[in-house]
């Protein structure tokens, strides 16, 4: 965001406080200062030099967890998380802590291969222990071979009606390989050749919520290098996070962006043949960026409906986000883990077998809160909520169970 921008943001803000209603750090703070409103004020009295960029204030300003959700009550349109990320590049120094996580974690996502190799055998020494000390959330064992290592050009005998391209994205290259090869597997039974470009980096926006950028950027020049080289009716997203990059801040960082990108929701909604599974109720997690940023609620919802064997059920007033954030989850574990479980008590009352959402990182999140409300499950003994544990799965997931 240039200069001029942001101090028109912030000068947009006329205190009404609708922002407050729907953010998930406020509600479960209830301090002002944990809200759109107390963080634009702040970055405000920063810009005016009536208050020192302390520890304090970048603290108020990284525990955002860049939902969005702020943004859509908002009477004067200001585009909260952006003015936040703006922001966090000038307060990114201010905590010691956060700066030394920051750095490590820029070194790492830019050389991220190097960094997952290493990870790995740390992860498969130290997690369990630290996992049963609860120092941990649940996260999935890195993959000895990433995603895009293992895929190319990839295609089936017969005429192929058309190609499409896959953004992979790190946490499902390096997280859930799984659902990259559901996502193969779905698109090749509808037809199609599938390009997996092993030249694709990582989106650039764990960069941004450290402060980095102009490192983002380059993330961003490097896929539309990488994505302008491959013809393809459409490039195809399982992550809304990437997809918000892609299609809204590579074109606003650069004049350009990749063409034709579409969350797979989008891109399927129209192309899925008769689809059945067997029965069971299933509820569905909006991811906020999918949500918020791209509008994309409809589309799974409608796919959901359409597969035989599957009652939906609509959940009522889940928060706006699961908590998870990315690294807001490592930085404010507790706060993240609390606006995680109260939506698993949410999940956990609309009583299904199935949570799907559409976000890898919501899985991962929504995963490890349901097993901690687990506990709390049995011993409660509530009538309203479920025996059998509620399995979360990908719509990718879905699509392929009802159509391979
Ligand atoms: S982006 Fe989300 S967490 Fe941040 S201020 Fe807005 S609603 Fe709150
Ligand atoms: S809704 Fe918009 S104008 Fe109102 S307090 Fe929040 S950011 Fe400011």
């Amino acid at each position: 965001m240039k200069e001029v921008d942001y101090k028109r943001q912030l000068n947009r803000c006329v205190r009404c406080g609708s922002c407050k209603a729907l953010c998930p750090t406020y509600m479960e703070e209830l301090d002002e200062t944990m809200g759109a409103r107390g963080r634009l004020y702040i970055l405000q009295a920063i810009e005016e030099k009536r208050l020192e960029p302390t520890t304090r204030a970048s603290d108020k300003l990284f525990s955002c967890i860049q939902c969005g959700a702020c943004s859509t009550l908002c009477p004067t349109g200001i585009d909260v998380a952006e003015a936040i990320y703006h922001g966090r590049t000038i307060l990114r120094k201010e905590n010691r802590k956060r700066r030394f996580i920051g750095s490590l974690s820029r070194s790492s996502i830019k050389r991220i291969g190097l960094a997952t190799s290493i990870l790995r055998p740390i992860q498969k020494l130290l997690y369990p222990a630290l996992l049963r000390k609860g120092i941990v959330n649940p996260i999935p064992e890195i993959a000895p071979v990433p995603f895009r290592e293992r895929f190319n050009v990839y295609k089936e005998g017969g005429k192929r009606i058309g190609r499409i391209a896959i953004f992979v994205g790190c946490s499902i290259n390096y997280l859930y390989p799984s659902l990259g090869e559901s996502l193969l597997r779905v698109l090749l039974r509808l037809g199609y050749e599938v390009v997996v470009l092993k030249g694709e980096v990582c989106c650039g926006a764990p960069l941004r919520t450290f402060g980095f950028e102009e490192d983002a950027i380059k993330m961003a020049e490097r896929n539309i290098e990488v994505f302008e080289k491959v013809r393809a009716e459409a490039v195809v997203t399982m992550c809304p996070t990437c997809t918000v990059m892609l299609k809204m801040h590579y074109p606003e960082f650069l004049g350009k962006g990749i063409e034709n990108v579409l969350d797979i929701n989008q891109f399927l909604l129209d192309r899925l043949p008769e689809a059945k599974v067997s029965k069971r109720v299933v509820t569905y997690f909006d991811p906020c960026h999918l949500r918020y940023g791209l509008n994309v609620t409809e589309e799974p919802r409608r796919i959901l409906k359409a597969i035989d064997g599957i009652e939906y059920r609509e959940m009522k007033n889940p928060p706006a986000c699961c908590g998870f954030g990315g690294f807001f989850s490592i930085n404010f574990r507790g706060l993240s883990n609390r606006i995680g479980d109260k939506l698993a008590g949410y999940i956990s009352q609309t009583g299904p077998h199935v949570l799907a959402t559409s976000c890898p990182g919501c899985m991962m999140h929504i995963e490890g809160a349901l097993q901690r409300i687990g506990s709390e499950r049995r011993t409660k003994k509530s009538k309203d909520l479920l025996e059998t544990p509620i399995e979360v799965m990908h719509m990718v997931e879905v699509i392929e169970e009802a159509i391979c």
